[in-house]
């Protein structure tokens, strides 16, 4: 009688007769939608056995879709960021500018002149493209651009500091996250650690100390601290000052910058991060930095400093170990042409969100509260704090006016909304979901707000009166 009833199950030459199951095919291809019914018929065949009815043909077509999608769905999908951590590493730090997205898009489409001198007609320097407008924005003589800073840092120590000593400051050994520790690298990459000072207070006497009576110092290393800050009791020398010390010794100073700012931040009610420019000024040899942190633009480790030092990187083997893409460098370079016009802090998106006037913030919070009341939601907008992340100006915070919504259980709506599309990604407060309108694109509120609402009634807190 078992087999009687399994014998009503639909055959799998059967549903690909279907016009749903032509679709389904038109999708994801003939061998997969065979492979995907024929799992979804043994599935119902065991089901059967237990009791269950015969399912619907629509049924299996729908079963057999839904398991296709998510079997081709990308793991690396775009999210919408409502955390207010604008350079959020986990979340692919910067967005990029329509400009720069336009010209990776058009770079990939064909052929281009990556290496292709057109004026000549001949071979052409890959390192050339974005390293003569980084140069005319940093005032730097020579650039150079590889993969991200920490290949950055580990080609500007292999090329100029194998089996020579580097001096740094014990306050500057830092981890500066996924696993990039700067003593760890500079194992790597064969160069010898001098460490002088302490982890609060260094003093330039102490590389002076560590400089007089050593032959073989290749260079002073100033390492950005990253995403911590050392308070109270400190005492670190100026750039400048060790600029001139090294300078009698003849050791130039390496700057790693980390996030590498090309504008001040101080406009913004910021502390001020160190700038790319004010190294260059203060006569630093070498300064390296993310493409994809201050700078706003896709992942690159750019090094720009005296051509004495930078240039010899540029014929270094590891430079073509490290070397970057079209995508990166067409990228890069409709990225610094918003420098160059003026216009960064209109189109660079980590620069807009930086620089959104709070009444401006206050606004769409106030829309998605008026959205997610209606929807019966406990909805108020609150005074919180965006950070800019990246391992720039760390523990600095912009004031912002921010989402919060009361939750009965705040885990299980975060996870209600990390199952949409696109996913939402949220910080949780205490029992409250927190959603700051900084760093989510304009043209994102809508899907944020229907996610929002749909996620789950009965995991928020039963709404208040409008
Ligand atoms: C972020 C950072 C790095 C690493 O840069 P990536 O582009 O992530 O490889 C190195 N040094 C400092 C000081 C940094 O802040």
């Amino acid at each position: 009688m078992d087999e009687n009833r399994l014998r009503k199950i639909p055959s799998v030459d059967r549903l690909l007769g279907e016009p749903e199951a032509l679709r389904i095919v038109d999708l994801f291809g003939r061998p997969s939608t065979v492979d995907a019914l024929r799992l979804v018929l043994s599935q119902a065949r065991c089901e059967v056995l237990e009791g269950a009815e015969i399912p619907p043909v629509d049924d299996l077509l729908v079963r057999t879709l839904h398991h296709l999608e998510s079997r081709f769905a990308p793991t690396l999908q775009p999210v919408i960021n409502a955390t207010g951590v604008i350079i959020h590493t986990n979340l692919g730090r910067a967005p990029l500018s329509a400009d720069t997205r336009t010209a990776i898009e058009m770079v990939n489409r064909g052929y281009s002149t990556l290496e292709y001198d057109l004026e000549g007609g001949h071979r052409g320097q890959r390192t050339m493209h974005a390293e003569r407008w980084l140069c005319e924005l940093t005032g730097a003589e020579s650039a150079l651009v590889v993969n991200n800073n920490a290949s950055a840092v580990l080609l500007v120590l292999a090329g100029l500091a194998l089996d020579r000593g580097v001096i740094i400051s014990r306050g500057q050994l830092v981890e500066i996250g996924g696993g990039f520790r700067v003593p760890d690298v500079m194992v790597q990459s064969g160069a010898q650690l001098i460490e002088v000072g302490t982890t609060n207070r260094t003093h330039l006497r102490d590389y002076a100390l560590a400089l007089d009576g050593r032959e073989n110092v290749a260079m002073i290393l100033v390492a950005h601290h990253s995403n911590f800050r050392i308070m109270g009791f400190t005492a670190e020398p100026s750039i400048a000052e060790l600029v001139t010390l090294g300078e009698e010794h003849s050791v130039p100073v390496y700057h790693d910058l980390g996030s590498g700012a090309l504008l001040d931040t101080t406009p913004y009610g910021m502390m001020h991060e160190p700038m790319v420019q004010e190294s260059v000024q203060a006569g630093v040899g070498l300064i390296s930095f993310s493409g994809d942190k201050l700078l706003g633009g896709p992942q690159a480790g750019i090094i720009v400093g005296k051509a004495q030092f930078v240039d010899p990187l540029k014929r270094h083997p590891l430079a073509r170990a490290l070397r970057v893409d079209k995508s990166c460098l067409a990228g890069l370079q409709a990225t610094l042409v918003h420098y160059l016009r003026g216009d960064a802090t209109q189109k660079i998106p980590v620069w807009r969100m930086i620089a959104a006037p709070l009444a401006e913030i206050e606004r769409r919070a106030r829309r998605w509260r008026r959205s997610f009341r209606q929807a019966g939601l406990s909805a108020e907008v609150v005074g919180g704090m965006s950070t800019v992340g990246g391992g720039s100006l760390p523990g600095e915070t912009i004031p912002t006016k921010v989402v919060a919504i009361g939750c009965e259980s705040p885990n299980r709506v975060a996870e209600y909304l990390h199952a949409e599309t696109p996913p939402i990604i949220a910080r949780i407060e205490g029992d409250r979901l927190i959603l700051d309108p900084r760093t989510v694109s304009s043209d994102e509120d809508p899907l944020l707000v229907q996610a929002v609402v749909r996620a789950a009634p009965g995991t928020y807190e039963s709404g208040v009166d409008p």
